[in-house]
């Protein structure tokens, strides 16, 4: 599907075709998205809102086209409600910075899972290490599964705000968020999703979803990097504190003191990323163009082709294997049950042309309760195919036979 349309996959690696299969840690971008951002700095580069002339009052229709593209992809009411980020980090450290001087005081606890990327539990610690709080994860089942009915005894009038991850970056899994948001919000806790790797592979709701925060990055959805966004229900924006101070968020500046902008430009101090929002525009009207239920259908076929083609592998450990997973699959080889080293694995795929990522995957808290040095993980993108699996499971037994 559609892979003539991204150069990057023409390239060869090792004198071998690329194939690319690490597409959690970053998207490959179809030609129009490169078009764009080269017809951004030939045609109209300028910096934007406080311009009268012609090129800054296209630049500013082109950001704030962007912003209105991106409330509909995710069903915004309102496209004050999105706050254009650097990404994913940026828009969960802004949130946690801000919820932080709004709702948490000493004793206080914020819940996350364990399985979350350390963009969101850094920033969440951070935070509670400032407000002498406490952060307390869901713990996860022998399968690997949040423990639901741990984290309905986690809640507790001490718990100021939950984050967790839509789809978890190492494993996969598509979490069970409606739960979560639903428990949350029957003690009024605000519920923050990180949907790194969710909003690229599927469609997102937030009003169906409810829940009062989003995080994203452009990068992982074919657009490009430096663009992210934080979407925020305008009751909760409205009483956050700014998290930053400069140009463009102030409303006057006064030495005596500074009154605030109106959303979303509360919450976006100084030069926005005006070329990163448009080419975020045009990767979204790309997805759309494909529609979520191909690209869902796509991405659910390799998963499942990927997973049954390594279980045929003696010596094969997929991790939450069969469970409802959204284009990740990670596992690790064993040669006479002793763990072979993920990165062994990643090297020698590598060298046959393929991309996969080896490692803890940001995620070490998650890495140490499986009590692993890590994992191999494949990642699909809508460019990939079965013939993409066929290759990498040729070359994962060509290094399994280099390795034993
Ligand atoms: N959360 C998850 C689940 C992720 O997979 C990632 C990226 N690997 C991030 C957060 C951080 O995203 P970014 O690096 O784009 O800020």
């Amino acid at each position: 599907m559609k892979r003539e349309e991204f150069p990057i996959l023409n390239e060869q690696v090792h004198g071998r075709k690329l194939v690319y299969l690490d597409n959690a840690a970053t998207s490959q971008k179809p030609q129009c998205v490169v078009d764009a951002i080269a017809e951004a700095y030939s045609r109209w580069n300028s910096n934007i809102h406080r311009g009268v002339h012609h090129l800054s009052q296209i630049a500013t229709q082109k950001h704030e086209d962007a912003r209105k593209a991106v409330a509909q992809f995710i069903n915004a009411r309102s496209s004050d409600e999105i706050i254009f980020t650097k990404g994913t980090t940026d828009s969960i450290n802004a949130l946690a910075f801000s919820i932080g001087e709004l709702l948490l005081h000493e004793g206080d606890e914020v819940i996350v899972s364990g399985v979350e990327h350390h963009s969101n539990i850094v920033p969440w610690q951070m935070a509670c290490e400032r407000k002498k709080s406490t952060l307390r994860h869901i713990p996860l089942r022998e399968d690997l599964s949040l423990d639901i009915e741990a984290f309905k005894g986690l809640l507790s009038d001490r718990t100021k705000v939950v984050s967790v991850a839509h789809v978890s970056n190492v494993l996969g899994i598509i979490q069970p968020i409606e739960e979560i948001i639903r428990l949350a919000h029957e003690r009024h806790i605000p519920v923050c999703i990180d949907g790194a790797q969710s909003v690229p592979h599927m469609s997102v709701d937030v009003q169906a979803l409810d829940c009062d925060f989003l995080a994203f990055s452009g990068h992982k959805m074919y657009g490009p990097t430096g663009i992210g966004v934080l979407y925020g229900k305008r009751e909760w924006l409205e009483q956050l504190p700014p998290h930053e101070g400069g140009g463009e968020m102030i409303n006057h500046v006064r030495w005596s003191g500074t009154t605030y902008n109106d959303l979303p430009y509360k919450f976006e101090a100084g030069t926005p990323n005006y070329v990163g929002s448009h080419a975020l525009h045009v990767a979204m009207d790309y997805i759309r163009a494909i529609g979520w239920e191909t690209l869902e259908q796509h991405e659910h076929d390799l998963t499942h082709y990927c997973e049954q083609q390594l279980s045929a592998i003696d010596g094969v450990h997929i991790y939450a294997a069969g469970m409802p997973k959204a284009g990740v699959v990670s596992f690790n080889l064993f040669n006479n049950g002793q763990l072979i080293h993920p990165f062994d694995v990643g090297t020698l795929l590598d060298q046959q042309g393929v991309a996969v990522r080896t490692g803890h995957h940001c995620a070490e808290p998650l890495i140490d309760d499986m009590a692993v040095p890590g994992t191999v993980r494949v990642s699909f993108g809508l460019y990939n195919d079965r013939s993409d699996i066929d290759t990498f499971i040729a070359a994962l037994r060509r290094a399994q036979m280099m390795l034993s």
